[in-house]
């Protein structure tokens, strides 16, 4: 078993920035798993935690059944790769393959073997001979994967293993790491500030915010059912419109709108509460005709992204500034200017306490 638990897990560095507070997260056997947040949140400093190669301040590790919290990182059974690869430049890539091996002592036959099979495995073969220099950037990478491959660790822990690809080997490089976790089912943890990676590659999303976790789930429950407004607004491709709203009388003012109040939060509202209304663009649905129930403004900016465009409407009635962004399809673009009503798909909607 190789499931991972951390418990109140904190780290002060000295020069006092808490970059984990008391964080709580357990990543099950054989799982897939995606720590995602903005930059400076903490996702490096987790990874070098359970690694070992930064010491907690407070709180425990486990892998398994076993407390590791105070073991050093050969004691772990965990490989890690780094975001810049760190290959031995003046090493061939077998030895760099082969250099774990030699640290646990292997004899020189027994690692010639163990990374010849390694660098099969990744489609290196025609490689060993070469150093670092003479790979591209996804070369390297998987160079650096067959490295933290070759020792058959319990636990595989990636930071941004795909963030120094440019786009098209990026979309390549997932697929190939997705297969490859397939294939040999170890727990993996990889960072990611990028939500598309996540929740393209992911079993589980932990979405970090200031050392803490705000939320893990299944990629469809980070999208779905964002806990919070930091979630909502992190996840998916176009960021969800976040509107205030307040509750009356059984119904949602919404920037000057009523709306009624989704089913399952009836209960849970009362009079007068201040609340935040989410909806993603693409749950939006556009008119350029009046209809009862839709939010109504004007047409400040149309962005073409393709098969659909991006429309952001200044909402009458709403906050100053308050803008709504809309996903519309092809062919069907208002103009700046326009007027346009916007319509929520049912059960779509979310509602948000004010500072959630
Ligand atoms: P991320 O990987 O999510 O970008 P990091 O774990 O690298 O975040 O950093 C979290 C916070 O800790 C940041 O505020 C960063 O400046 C700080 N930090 C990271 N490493 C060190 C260090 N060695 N010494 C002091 N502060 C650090
Ligand atoms: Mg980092």
């Amino acid at each position: 078993m190789s499931a991972i638990t951390m418990r109140d897990l904190t780290k002060v560095y000295p020069n006092g920035v808490r970059a984990l507070d008391a964080l709580d997260l357990e990543i099950a056997d054989g799982e897939f798993f995606a720590l995602l947040g903005p930059s400076g949140c903490g996702k490096t400093t987790l990874l070098r935690t359970i690694a070992g190669l930064e010491v907690a301040s407070g709180g425990s590790v486990h892998i398994g059944e076993r407390a590791v919290t105070n073991l050093p990182p050969g004691k772990r059974d965990v490989a890690m790769v780094f975001q810049d690869y760190a290959l031995f430049p003046h090493m061939t890539v077998q030895e760099n393959i082969a250099y774990p091996l030699r640290i646990k002592k292997m004899d020189r036959r027994g690692r010639a073997e163990k990374a010849a099979e390694t660098a099969d495995e990744l489609g290196l073969s025609a490689l060993l001979q070469r150093r670092p220099g003479q790979l591209s950037g996804g070369q390297q990478q998987r160079v650096a994967l067959a490295r933290a491959m070759a020792c058959h660790p319990q636990v595989f822990l990636l930071d941004e293993p795909l963030s120094n690809l440019d786009a098209r080997l990026r979309l390549e490089a997932r697929t190939f790491l997705k297969r490859l976790q397939r294939e040999l089912g170890v727990t993996t943890v990889f960072v990611t500030h990028d939500q598309a990676e996540a929740l393209a590659l992911a079993d589980r999303i932990a979405v970090m915010e200031g050392g803490r976790i705000r939320q893990v789930g299944t990629p469809t429950e980070v999208f779905r059912r964002p806990a919070n407004t930091f979630v909502a607004g992190f996840i998916g491709s176009t960021p969800m419109n976040l509107i205030d709203a307040e509750a009356h009388d059984g119904e949602l003012a919404v920037a000057g709108t009523r709306l009624p109040m989704p089913e399952d939060v009836r209960d849970r509202v009362s009079a007068g509460e201040k609340l935040v209304y989410g909806v993603r663009p693409e749950y939006l649905d556009y008119s350029a005709e009046p209809v009862p129930g839709a939010l109504s403004g004007q047409v400040v900016v149309v962005e073409n992204l393709g098969s659909f465009s991006l429309v952001s409407l200044d909402v009458a009635g709403g906050a100053a500034g308050t803008s709504v962004q809309v996903v519309v399809p092809e062919g069907r673009e208002p103009e700046p200017g326009d007027t346009g009503w916007v319509v929520p798909r049912p059960g779509r909607t979310l509602l948000y306490r004010d500072g959630e």
